[in-house]
């Protein structure tokens, strides 16, 4: 039912309770491969020390070292540094700055271009 904005007199939302710390976090991310949302489900392998992100989209799979400390976000970023690096094979240094800056992607990929020309 969609409530008409001219209703709002009568206090209907209720504050939603304090969530209590859950051993097990969210641990859905988007895919950087299919680009579906919330579709890499990741589980923390502690006893093998391995985390593994896997995606219910195109069922593509990462694995990667953990520790204790490890977050499934961590696993996360790692895979897409992976992911970076290898669709921008050329371009490996500049990923970190361009993560940094943010801003300057233009610059960023008139470069790779001329790298790749070098290459070939
Ligand atoms: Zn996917």
């Amino acid at each position: 039912m969609i409530r008409p904005p001219c209703a709002r007199g009568k206090k209907a939302k209720k504050k939603p309770p304090p969530k209590k710390a859950k051993p097990k976090v969210a641990q859905i991310f988007d895919c950087p491969f299919c680009g579906k949302s919330q579709s890499c489900s990741c589980v923390m392998d502690m006893d093998h020390a391995l985390g593994t992100i896997r995606c219910d989209g195109c069922g593509v799979k990462y694995d990667a070292r953990i520790n204790r400390l490890s977050d499934p976000i961590d696993v996360y970023a790692e895979w897409i540094d992976q992911c970076e690096a290898v669709n921008e094979p050329g371009a490996k240094r500049h990923a970190t700055e361009a993560a940094v800056a943010g801003a300057s992607r233009h610059e960023e990929q008139d470069a790779e271009e001329q790298e790749a020309d070098d290459d070939f």
